[in-house]
This record gives structure tokens, sequence and C-alpha cells, in this order.
């Protein structure tokens, strides 16, 4: 039992050293090998089993392939927009450094001591609780659901702000889609989502360091591992032109990696869904899920009005800072022209 207030420190307080080592250590091969060998070997099991049915060409569209061209299609890979993410990548890993270790030292730590003394300050001195598997378990899924939640929220914000539209935009111009993409992000996009990772693992690790009698270090480090290969293997699979579904009724649940072809997609009924990064809890609860059809069309990209506007990486480097020059001229940013589709293939359930 804790018998001073000063003593509680949150583990993400801790582990700000560890992740100081992490980062630095990781800083240029995110992409790790397993991650992209699980990816080939799922996606290898995929082509077997629908004969070469399953993944999308550079159009968005379902197409029949040879094993080598389902894989890896020339037409994607040597396409400008991949070619692009490649140099966003690169200009991100450059300047990542200089802020993401001080996000994750300062954001999550000042979150979790708030949230603590709040917590001692209403309801007095924690119940001291012994770490168990139970509550690590409780721990995980509450660090799941906090984290989701809180990119639900910077990520829909992020799409109905013009403001931050603008950044985000960088993202869905990908025209098409490689685990790169992934990481295809505005330089202004990185310290929103490391503040936002930060704010979330320090909320849920505020909540238990406060209801456990030990640390939860050891709960942490195992959490943030286990969290950064499931985020890892999600965020390379949902950017990779295979579709890999799960049951419908699971994908109620978690986002399957196909669902996010969705949200790359320009056609209107596709725009603005699945916002969320693991389970699908959130989309549902705020309308915006959208279960794909089988093979269902997903053009992607920003459309053909303002495609070309973000093509290079020239482009997509000062597109944030044009749009902003013109949303303070014109107080309108110019608009991603979502289309509706008119030779749609699918069955969809639209549940938004
Ligand atoms: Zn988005
Ligand atoms: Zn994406």
């Amino acid at each position: 039992m804790p018998s001073s207030r000063d003593e509680i420190t949150g583990p993400l307080t801790e582990v700000s050293q560890a992740a100081w080592q992490v980062l630095s250590a990781n800083v240029p091969n995110d992409l790790r090998w397993h991650v992209l060998l699980l990816t080939l070997v799922i996606a290898s099991f995929i082509w077997f089993i629908r004969d070469g049915h399953g993944a999308k060409n550079a159009a968005g569209r379902e197409a029949k392939a040879g094993y080598l061209a389902f894989l890896l299609p020339r037409a994607i890979y040597t396409h400008e927009s991949a070619r692009v993410d490649v140099g966003l990548w690169v200009l991100e890993r450059c300047l990542r450094p200089f802020w993401v270790v001080g996000l994750l030292a300062t954001v999550g730590p000042f979150a979790e001591r708030q949230i603590i003394y709040l917590l001692q300050t209403v309801f007095g001195d924690g119940p001291g609780l012994e770490v168990n598997y139970a509550w690590m378990l409780a721990y995980s899924l509450v660090i799941l659901l906090c984290y989701d939640f809180v990119f639900y929220v910077i990520h829909i914000t992020m799409h109905k702000v013009p403001f931050l539209w603008a950044i985000h935009k960088v993202h869905h111009s990908a025209e098409v889609l490689t685990p790169l993409t992934r990481y295809r992000e505005h330089v202004l996009a990185g310290p929103i989502w490391a503040a936002g990772a930060g704010l979330s693992y320090g909320t849920a690790g505020a909540v238990f360091a406060y209801l456990m009698a030990s640390d939860m270090v050891q709960a942490t480090l195992f959490n943030v591992g286990f969290f950064a290969l499931l985020f890892g293997f999600n965020g390379s699979f949902r950017h990779y032109h295979v579709q890999f579904r799960y049951p419908r009724w699971l994908e109620f649940w978690l986002q399957s990696p196909a669902m996010h072809h969705t949200h790359h997609s320009y056609l209107h009924k596709h725009w603005d869904t699945n916002l969320a990064a693991v389970t699908s809890i959130f989309d549902r609860l705020f309308g915006t899920l959208y279960i794909p059809g089988k093979d269902e069309y997903t053009p992607w990209g920003i459309g053909p009005d303002t495609q070309n506007q973000y093509r290079s990486l020239w482009q997509n480097t000062i597109g944030p800072f044009r749009d902003w020059y013109y949303l303070a001229k014109d107080g309108v940013s110019p608009q991603s022209g979502a289309v509706v589709d008119q030779s749609s293939i699918d069955g969809s359930a639209d549940l938004s």
C-alpha cells in the first residue's frame, strides 16, 4: 500500500527512459522483417485459397494475378505515389527524433501525474491491489481501448476540420497502397499522433498505477511491445493491396486490414469511414463503420478533381501550407472531391 502520495509514479514516467533507448535504436528500420514476412505468408495463403483472386490493382479494383504479380505488382510499386511514400518516409524518419522522444517524455508522464493526482484528490489513496495476470489483461484492454478512442478522435478531427485536413490529406493523397503508405504523413502530422499515443498510454497507466500496489513497469513494457507488434502488423497490412478480410461478425468488432482500403477510397460512400486503428467499436458508436462487400471497388486517393495538386513529393510537402493560405484568404480550402460511385460492383453494408 503506498504510504505517501509522492511515492506513486506512473509506469510511463519510468518507461519513457526505456522508450528513448528503443526509439533511438530503431529509428531507421521500423518495417520489421517478421512483420513483412507474416504479411507475405498471409497474402500467399489468400492467393492460394482464392485461386489468384483477392488483390487489387493500382486502380483499386480486384483482379486475378499470377503469384509474383499478386504479391508485388509492378504497377503499384513503380507508381509515383509509391515513390513519394519513400520520400515522405525518409523525411519523417529524419525529423522524428526531434519531437518523438520529447513528446513521449512530456505528454505521457504529464497526463499520468495529473490523473494520479486527480484520483488521489477525489478518492484518497489507491486500493493497493496486487498485480496478477487478470489485472494485466485488463490493463492491456484498457490501453487498447484508450489508444483506439484517442486515435479515433484525432483522426475524425483531422478529417472534419479543414485546417487539420490540410495536413492529413497527404496520407490520403496516396494513389496506391504499399506497407510504406502507413508512414505517408506530412511531417506536421507526426507530433499530433505521438501526442495522442502519449496521452492514451498515460491515461491508462495512471489509472492502473493508482489501483495497483506494486509498479506496473513490467506490464507496461509488455504492453508497449505487444501493441507495437499488433499496430505494426495491422498498420502495414492495411496499407497493402491484398484484401485480408475477417469473418463479417468479427469486422463488427475489429478492423480488418481490407476495411482500411475503404478509408483510402475517394468514393463518396467511403468518405470518412473506418477511422479507428484497431477495433470497430468507436466507428460503430459514432456511425462511421463501413463493412465493404466482397472485392469492393475502392479507388485510392483524394479524387480526380484535386489529385494533381498532391502528386509529387514537393506538392505533398508544401500542400498544407498552400491550403492554409487559401483558407486564410478565401475561408475555404481546395477540397478533395469525393466521387459518387456510378459503377459499384459490390453488395456492401453501409452502416453510416
Ligand atoms: Zn484518414
Ligand atoms: Zn491509411
